[in-house]
């Protein structure tokens, strides 16, 4: 889909209520039916008729014909403005306009955003589902047949999931983006002048950024936590200094998560490989799990004499960051689903994805009129979730002012 800015400004005060009313609807209908719409909007029916029409133009939302009755669902294009209608009514607002698509990742797309005071920011859209609808014909079995709405599901806990860890990430020092906003399926972060590892063809010491790529996964490891895609996608080099900074954090792991091992594993062999690949480096040390399992070496940070003054001085410079999450409220059911979610792609390489983007990207495999279409059944978003649409709902209702 494509993004416009002046999207937030054209949509009127009526078509936001009744895009809203069709989110809240989405909760437990696929397709919303129009007299839910309608209810759910407090607007008159021949009014809401109106809005969902000029919506529907615009793929804010899709008219679906069911086998019981005719509704209409929300699309990604009207998530994704919803979600940018919620940061621009922040004070201050942290996205203010919408500048060019900076990246389209296997499930994401990153957008240059201006906040309030015109500074350039970085809006990461969640597109979970994406790659189910491309050339794996062989996943679809399982991916294809999820509904729109619990792709969207999926989205957002993984904004949710990548906010929360970026933010314990930050505050404990680590090299990632300032993370500065989040609503539905969205991020908002700072941008990181740099490119991926992945685009970077000469180092000056292959040999020093592996050591710290690699100090990194020890420390991250120590702290509990385990990136689970550290990858030349997901690092980035920066353009001045050769910094690298970590992003992309949905799939991040406890290191008491029972595979843990295994996730370690892979996120050192993946380094490893690549910098044997471009650069002809091979190392001669890695971090084994038999390190993360020994715990840090506190004799280099000095004076850790004792076993009570080593505890307490692991505690303060290696806390455990997974308790930290799990303490923030992150919920370990949406763990659960986005967990499965990324061990059935895990095996498709993110150099098959061409990042060839489309214009319609619902997250379902509808090529034909993307507005127009059939479903059978009804699904639900899943439980919870949906303190943020009400309240949305509820300033819509209020707020009279905004054109
Ligand atoms: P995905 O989950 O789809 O892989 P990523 O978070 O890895 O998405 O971002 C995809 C690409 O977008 C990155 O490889 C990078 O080029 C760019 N990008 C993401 N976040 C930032 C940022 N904060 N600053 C600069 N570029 C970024
Ligand atoms: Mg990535």
């Amino acid at each position: 889909m494509r993004l416009d800015a002046t999207d937030l400004r054209f949509v009127t005060q009526e078509e936001f209520k009744v895009l809203s009313a069709v989110e809240v609807g989405s909760r437990n209908h696929e397709v919303v039916p129009t007299p839910l719409i309608a209810e759910l909007s407090s607007i008159r029916s021949g009014i809401v008729t109106k809005c969902l029409s000029s919506l529907s133009k615009r793929k804010l939302v899709a008219r679906v014909q069911g086998a019981k009755y005719d509704g209409y669902r929300l699309t990604y294009g009207g998530l994704d403005y919803l979600a940018l209608k919620t940061f621009s009514r922040r004070k201050p607002a942290t996205v203010a306009g919408v500048g060019t698509k900076i990246g389209v990742g296997k499930e994401s797309d990153i957008h240059l955003v201006q906040d309030e005071a015109g500074k350039e920011r970085v809006l990461k859209m969640h597109r979970l589902g994406r790659i189910s609808f491309r050339a794996i014909k062989e996943k679809r079995d399982y991916l294809g047949n999820r509904k729109s709405a619990s792709w969207m599901y999926l989205s957002r806990l993984a904004a949710q999931k990548e906010y929360e860890f970026m933010k314990i990430l930050y505050n404990n020092g680590f090299p990632v983006p300032v993370p500065i906003d989040q609503a539905r399926h969205c991020i908002v972060m700072s941008l990181i002048d740099a490119y991926p590892l992945r685009q970077v063809d000469d180092v000056p010491s292959p040999s020093t950024l592996y050591a710290t790529l690699m100090a990194l996964i020890l420390r991250l490891a120590h702290c509990g936590l385990i990136h689970g895609d550290y990858n030349e996608f997901n690092i980035l080099i920066h353009r001045k200094t050769g910094e690298p900074t970590l992003i992309d954090f949905p799939q991040m792991v406890s290191t008491r998560h029972p595979n843990a091992e295994f996730f370690f594993d892979r996120d050192v062999e993946g380094i490893k490989r690549f910098f044997k690949r471009r650069f002809r480096f091979e190392p001669s040390s890695w971090p084994r799990w038999k390190d993360v399992l020994a715990g840090p070496d506190l004799s280099e940070t000095g004076g850790a004499d004792t076993e009570q003054k080593a505890e307490s001085s692991q505690m303060a410079l290696y806390p455990r960051l997974d308790e930290q999450v799990e303490a923030s409220g992150w919920n370990s059911k949406g763990s659960q689903q986005l967990e499965e979610y990324f061990a059935s792609i895990a095996d498709i390489p993110e150099e098959e994805w061409d990042g060839d983007d489309d214009d319609d990207d619902d997250g379902d495999d509808n090529d034909e009129d993307d507005n127009e279409e059939r479903v059978d059944g009804e699904a639900v978003w899943g439980s919870g979730q949906t303190a943020e649409e009400v309240e949305d709902a509820r300033d819509a209702s209020s707020d009279r002012s905004h054109e």
